[in-house]
């Protein structure tokens, strides 16, 4: 059951996957893919998402800063350096610090905190705070940083302009190469689905991440937020999103590409299945109770009362039960340009 991508897959073939050719072959050859590069193991990375605060108004987000009935919080770096010791002490090697456009956290601040928490422990450190500064990514990186998430969404410049009204396209590319040089494992992704997005723009988007040559590949479906402008519009379709992980495994072979919390947000086996056609990242929260419910950028995500451990050890089951196992290393990228420096 293999798919061959010699010559690259075309604008054509990608959109005849996306439509639903073949699915049976598309999922055999990316878990084939994935088990080659990766083996058995899924990468959990904690992440601690710490402030829900955003400027932003992106037309999709339950964070966005018009939306008055969230109840928003931020975490003091005491408090934020507490829920990286709990992911050291459950054994995960990465550390992912999230928040919304929250410029309340001074760089000097966050660089503290990545100072602080390399320190204490033996784990990777990702970052996902949104468009900054290059002096501020550059402080980061050399505070210790690993890793940066900067999600397009969409390089479709007009549909980018019409759901993130307040972001600047050609700043966030700018940003994603200015983070590449920076030595950063760099992660990017879209949203399938998303309002006003056609198969012929997600092949293009699929075509333009692999030539970034990323580190990490995100797709998720878009899940409709009540408090949206959006509100009301049809939430992505999983199998869709199952194609798209699919083509970025083959497409990207030793990338990093997650299950994503979307996907269980719409359909509850769905983050199996994606760990069975092309991902092998879980990312489990370990934002503290209180607030943990608080960051819901969609229905669904950050849902459970569950606690942290329970929810671990729900994970280890569910990967069991796919022959699948818990890797606690740092998990790094297996893109050449990082192995071999
Ligand atoms: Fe803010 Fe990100 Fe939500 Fe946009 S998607 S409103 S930047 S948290």
């Amino acid at each position: 059951m293999t798919l061959s991508l010699n010559p690259p897959l075309s604008l054509d073939r990608i959109q005849a996957y996306l439509g639903g050719e073949d699915d049976e072959r598309l999922f055999a050859a990316a878990n084939a893919a994935t088990l080659a590069q990766f083996g058995d193991t899924v990468f959990l990375r904690g992440i601690i998402e710490f402030s829900n605060h955003c400027r932003n108004n992106c037309h999709y987000c339950g964070l966005r800063s018009g939306n008055r009935e969230v109840l928003r919080y931020r975490l003091e770096p005491d408090h934020i350096l507490a829920c990286a010791q709990t992911i050291a002490d459950a054994g995960i090697g990465t550390v992912v610090l999230q928040s919304g456009d929250d410029w309340r956290y001074r760089a000097d601040t966050i660089a503290e905190l990545i100072t602080t928490i390399k320190a204490r422990h033996d784990v990777a450190i990702t970052l996902s705070l949104g468009d900054r500064k290059p002096e501020e990514l550059r402080l980061w990186r050399e505070a210790g940083a690993d890793r940066y998430l900067l999600k397009m969404e969409t390089f479709d410049r007009e549909l980018f302009a019409q759901v993130r009204p307040d972001s600047d396209f050609q700043q966030r590319l700018d940003n994603l190469q200015c983070l590449k040089a920076l030595g950063y494992q760099v992660g990017c992704g879209v949203i399938t689905g998303l309002p006003g997005m056609t198969d012929a723009i997600l092949a293009q988007d699929l075509l333009t991440l692999t030539e970034l040559e990323l580190d990490m590949l995100a797709c998720g479906p878009y899940v409709m937020h009540p408090q949206t402008p959006m509100a009301g519009l049809p939430d992505g379709d999983v199998l869709q999103s199952l194609r798209v992980t699919a083509l970025l495994r083959l497409m990207n072979p030793g990338a990093l590409i997650p299950a994503t919390s979307a996907l269980n947000a719409l359909l509850p086996s769905a983050r199996d299945r994606a760990l069975q056609c092309g991902a092998n990242v879980v990312m489990p929260s370990f934002t503290p109770q209180p607030v943990f419910a608080s960051y819901q950028i969609y229905p669904g995500k950050n849902d459970t009362e569950a606690l942290i451990d329970q929810r671990l050890t729900h994970l280890t089951e569910e990967l069991s039960a796919i022959a699948r196992r818990p890797g606690h290393c740092r998990g790094d990228t297996r893109r050449s340009h990082h192995v071999h420096r």
